[in-house]
């Protein structure tokens, strides 16, 4: 049975026509599905009973169902959700001054398996479908709402579990409910989609628009980045990518993000700052942005064979890129005590199941 939570709007409204229903009965249930976050349609109470016990035959609501809950001293609040085939993903809640972010993830388990990275470690299982990818936000409301927190969810990024480009359509179906006014209504600069530069779907998550960017960059050359992430560097090597995304399209004022995740003894030296200003110096799109994410080894699940860098490898490579006037902010990783960084919770799920 379809589910009523992986249609973005003018599908709903086509699926309502099929079923000789006018398009505003679509709307109205795209309302309280997504702005009053109900999904059972016998309380959807503006439809005449008919239609609703139509709903309940013919289109079901399958929602992920929360396995576990784990907040860090920091406020982190880590979910494992588990889907209905009993597959688990993991969804991040990252407390801000004034708001919270969620950390969506879009695939069980990442073909790509890069090095430093706990859903690496556990392959490609499947891909999440709209329905599930949005589930997560509705779980982070919810759970929000029931803690009467004062902080609303402003933020999302798309950096869990799973590179989205290669879950692009469903993303993409994904996007159109976050962003439209009948649905989540986030602003599309609030949105960011973050991946390691899949070709040509790149070029279509621009001509979409309905988020940012952030390029997971993690090394300055292809040698090294083959080294870290063998098959994203395979797939798209780093001069390729970097004419890919000069052509990327941007709204005005906005910028791509890069993140680079520093490993201690493998990419955080000196020479590698100065790799990354010379990668930059010949980078003629918009004026780039660099986010430093130093490595934490995961507090549970699997040892990823790599080390923190030191306090002060951080302090010199941030200053040897301002220095060369790039824009570059140093994020504070949160929920370390919880495993909150990419994968950890699944990958500790799996290693360690709970009794
Ligand atoms: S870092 Fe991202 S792309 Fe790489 S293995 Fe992890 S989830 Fe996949």
């Amino acid at each position: 049975m379809a589910d009523l939570l992986d249609y973005p709007l003018p599908k709903l409204e086509e699926r309502f026509a099929a079923m000789g229903e006018p398009a505003y009965r679509a709307r109205q249930v795209y309302q309280w599905l997504w702005q009053k976050g109900v999904v059972d349609p016998e309380k959807m109470t503006n439809l005449a009973k008919p239609l609703r016990a139509r709903l309940a035959e013919e289109l079901s609501v399958v929602l992920p169902t929360v396995a576990r809950l784990q907040e860090s001293g920091d406020g982190t609040i880590k979910l494992l959700l588990e889907l209905a085939d009993g597959e688990a993903v993991e969804t991040v809640l990252i407390p801000e001054k004034d708001h919270y972010t969620l950390c969506l993830s879009t695939q069980v388990g990442c073909a790509m398996a890069c090095a430093f990275c706990a859903t690496g470690t556990l392959g490609f299982i499947r891909q999440m479908r709209p329905g599930e990818i949005l589930s997560q936000i509705l779980h982070a409301r919810r759970v929000l709402e029931e803690r009467g927190s004062e902080l609303a969810l402003r933020n999302l990024v798309f950096m869990g579990m799973g590179e989205p480009l290669n879950n692009l359509d469903n993303v993409l179906a994904s996007l159109e409910t976050i962003t439209s006014e009948l649905g989540l209504n986030f602003s599309t600069r609030r949105v960011t989609v973050s991946t390691v530069g899949v070709p040509d779907k790149l070029e279509r998550l621009g001509e979409a628009g309905l988020a940012s960017l952030a390029v997971s960059l993690h090394a300055p050359t292809q040698e090294l980045r083959e080294r870290i992430m063998p098959r994203a560097a395979r797939a798209c090597p780093l001069p390729e990518l970097m004419d890919r995304l000069m052509r990327y399209p941007l709204k005005p004022r906005q910028r791509i993000t890069f993140e680079y995740i520093l490993l201690g003894g493998i990419n955080d030296s000196p020479a590698h700052a100065r790799d990354l200003v010379r990668l930059f110096s010949s980078f003629r799109g918009s004026k780039p942005k660099i986010n430093l994410i130093a490595f934490n080894p995961p507090a549970q699940g699997p040892s990823l064979g790599f080390r923190a860098p030191s306090p002060e490898d951080v302090e010199q490579f941030q200053e040897l890129l301002r220095n060369k006037d790039i824009t570059v902010m140093l994020r504070k990783s949160k929920g370390q005590d919880i495993g909150a960084a990419c994968g950890q919770l699944r990958a500790a799920h799996e290693f360690a199941p709970e009794p």
